[in-house]
């Protein structure tokens, strides 16, 4: 399965829902997740996203091992998006920025 990781916290492009054939993408206050028992493993998401946010889980970086329950937890929870909404006006500003678990909005 693909994973959504701690770059994607308050950036939220949203631009993976668009091409995600199984519509697989959930949406929190300021993050988005992949429902892992839904994702077919296409890929196509990992490229679209502009903060380098989405990986294959067998491809984590260091430290992100957090992320595979998070997006299993919060899947089960949020709803289902499939069209880019509104994206946060000072995405740029956190595009890169560390540390950004403790922000996360559940
Ligand atoms: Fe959707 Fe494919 Fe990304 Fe999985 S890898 S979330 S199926 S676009």
């Amino acid at each position: 399965t693909f994973v959504v990781t701690e770059n994607c916290i308050k950036c939220k492009y949203q631009d993976c829902v668009e091409v995600c054939p199984v519509d697989c993408f959930y949406e929190g206050p300021n993050f988005l997740v992949i429902n892992p028992d839904e994702c077919i493993d296409c890929a196509l998401c990992e490229p679209e996203c502009p903060a380098n946010a989405i990986f294959s889980e067998d491809e984590l970086p260091a430290g992100q091992e957090v992320f595979i329950e998070i997006n299993a937890d919060l899947s089960q929870k949020w709803p289902n998006i499939t069209q880019i909404g509104e994206q946060p006006a000072d995405r740029e500003e956190w595009n890169g920025k560390p540390d950004k678990l403790k922000l996360l909005e559940r």
